[in-house]
């Protein structure tokens, strides 16, 4: 049996537990033997060679020789790669699969290595979370109804294995066999898993999940966004599973062959499930508490919940009731970086403590903060760019992450921005805050995704008001105006009053609480911030449209900010608008 197959099927939580408490009290000497094992392995690659490394693997001589760089500095050796040059450019073994990041950020998916060491590190991640989990709520001999997708893996002009980072993990043997030992596999099979139209998967993810309903334990999907979406997709077909699950007849609506008999094998005639699961959605008020009244065995709620996911805990907790919110590890398709060991905190406080032996680690600092509010505006110092360790950051501060893998990448900015809440032992524990790039900017404006986020959050609590809230929501900047101006797009759940959302047009310029921002409105070198509605089903439309460039709805992160790099969802937005406000507040 190989090492990863051994890490597979063994596994003691509780040993699991100590090995970590063990490693962590040790973490700096455990990044620099990492860093060795990292560099041991790829010493003889075209990139370390070039830069002139020449087989040294300490920290010092690392950071010396070798520059930071971004996705753009590695394309050109990335592309070789994929295009099938097997030379030892970036890893000593040759790369045999490559991950496409869901590459919502920037309009397109970009290529990263991937690896059996990535596969070993999303397991002990999966495992070292889940133990700490079990300690608290555990669950056993039970299902996981897991909305999770696969996405197309096809082969690179070089002939490599290409798919999401999602899809190689779920298709990894040893994932479900990860699955198995914590006693929690998933409801539904594989044909629905990897099924080709997202639509009808989901369908089955929940006809499966419902006639497991006494033994699902978790409700589980990689973003949180994935598991809102299914619930609110349960509300309009909710009826015709129930239809289904009493006929035991599987809707039209599956058509797929794969799917079809997969799924039709487990179903069969049951008046009084499908009575009992009708009952139960007719007593509900405004589907306040669906998950427990469907699954009443859950235990708790499942997947990454913070940065760009925030936005949907509120729905998230409504169909939740009163069931626990966990927020899952954090990582990207281009390694992990760190595990939830405090299940506890609820999801917006959520914290990741980092593994010390699945990369190296770097971390630059964040020019401290002006006004006490807005560190996530901040710029690198000038002159003091230099990245710190794991074990020199400091609590409090804010940095951006830098990674070195064992998949290639060597001291490689994430461009992710995480401020540190504490230590566990020795290493840190990060939470997340936001993207470094900024998402509007018109001139001396600057504001991110998290600013967007909270501007959404005050002005959907006027919507509220109107019981009414906001399904899911993106930016962009209008230059075709002289002064150029924001335009917010929202998809509101029904029909709101004119006044309402003047109000929240308002209440959002008002709500960016940048300097750049408000003095230049004072001046009008900003235009009105203009609200623009858009039909219901808007956002379901960019999220097809990205499944459609091969991304994968399992990694799905709406784009919080359009521009002219993907015009073809600023048009799906321009083309579903129904009404537009601007803004009086200024
Ligand atoms: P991808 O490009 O699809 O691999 O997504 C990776 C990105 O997702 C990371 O760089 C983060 O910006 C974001 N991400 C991943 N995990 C988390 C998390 N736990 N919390 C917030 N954001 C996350």
């Amino acid at each position: 049996m190989g090492m990863l197959e051994e890490m597979a099927v063994s596994f003691d939580p509780e040993q699991l537990i100590a090995e970590f408490e063990v490693m962590t009290k040790d973490a700096e000497r455990v990044q620099r033997e990492t860093l060795k094992k990292i560099l041991d392995e790829n010493g003889a690659t075209e990139y370390l060679q070039k830069w002139g490394l020449d087989g040294r693997t300490d920290p010092d001589s690392f950071r010396t020789c070798i520059p930071l760089v971004t996705h753009e500095d590695l394309d050109h050796f990335i592309k070789r790669i994929v295009e099938g040059d097997n030379s030892p450019i970036l890893t000593g073994k040759p790369i045999t699969t490559i991950s496409l990041s869901s590459g919502t950020t920037r309009g397109m998916p970009k290529f990263v290595p991937f690896n059996d060491e990535l596969m070993e590190s999303t397991i002990q991640i999966y495992k070292t979370s889940y133990s700490f989990r079990n300690r608290e709520f555990p669950v056993g001999n039970g299902k996981c109804l897991q909305f999770i997708y696969g996405s197309k893996q096809f082969k690179t002009k070089g002939g490599l294995a290409a798919g999401t980072a999602t899809t190689n993990v779920y298709r990894n043997p040893l994932f479900k066999k990860t699955m198995k030992a914590m006693q929690t596999p998933c409801c539904s099979p594989d044909e629905v898993i990897f099924g080709p139209d997202f639509q009808q998967s989901l369908y089955c993810h929940l006809l499966c999940g419902l006639i497991l309903r006494e033994e699902v334990q978790v409700i589980s999907s990689t973003f949180a966004h994935s598991i809102v979406y299914a619930f609110r997709t349960f509300e309009q077909y909710w009826e015709e599973l129930c239809t289904d699950i009493r006929e035991g007849v599987l809707s039209s609506r599956v058509s797929v062959p794969s799917i079809r008999t997969a799924v039709s094998k487990l179903l069969e005639p049951n008046p009084e499930l499908a009575d009992t699961i009708y009952n139960k959605c007719k007593g509900l008020s405004n589907w306040y508490g669906l998950i427990p009244e469907l699954f009443p065995n859950t235990r708790y709620i499942y997947g990454i919940m913070t940065g760009s996911m925030e936005p949907y805990i509120k729905k998230l907790r409504h169909y939740a009731g009163e069931l626990p919110l966990f927020s899952a590890d954090y990582g990207s398709s281009e390694g992990w970086i760190g595990a939830n060991v405090n299940p506890n905190l609820p999801p917006e406080l959520a914290t990741f403590a980092v593994l010390p032996n699945i990369g190296y680690f770097e971390f630059i600092p964040l020019r401290p903060c002006l006004d006490g509010l807005k560190q996530e505006n901040c710029t690198s110092l000038p002159g003091e760019t230099k990245p710190v360790g794991l074990t020199e950051v400091k609590v409090g501060e804010e940095y951006e992450v830098v990674v070195t893998t064992f998949a290639g990448l060597y001291r490689y900015r994430l461009g992710d921005v995480v401020k540190v809440k504490g230590f566990h032992n020795s290493t840190p524990e990060l939470q997340f805050i936001c993207r470094r790039n900024l998402l509007l900017t018109i001139n001396i404006d600057k504001n991110t995704e998290k600013d967007l986020q909270l501007a959404v959050e005050a002005a959907s609590k006027v919507l509220a008001e109107d019981k009414l809230e906001v399904v899911d929501f993106t930016s962009g900047v209008d230059s075709s105006t002289e002064p150029g101006h924001y335009v917010i797009f929202w998809e509101v759940s029904g029909d709101a009053s004119d006044d309402i959302l003047e109000q929240c047009c308002n209440c959002l310029d008002k709500s960016f609480f940048d300097a750049g921002y408000i003095s230049s409105r004072k001046v009008k070198a900003i235009g009105a911030l203009e609200l623009r509605i858009v039909k219901r089903g808007t956002f379901h439309e960019i999220l097809d449209h990205y499944v459609g460039l091969g991304a994968a709805v399992s990694q799905f992160k709406t784009p919080r900010c359009v521009g002219p790099y993907n015009s073809t969802v600023l048009q799906i937005l321009c083309n579903n608008v129904v009404k537009s406000y601007f803004s009086t507040a200024f």
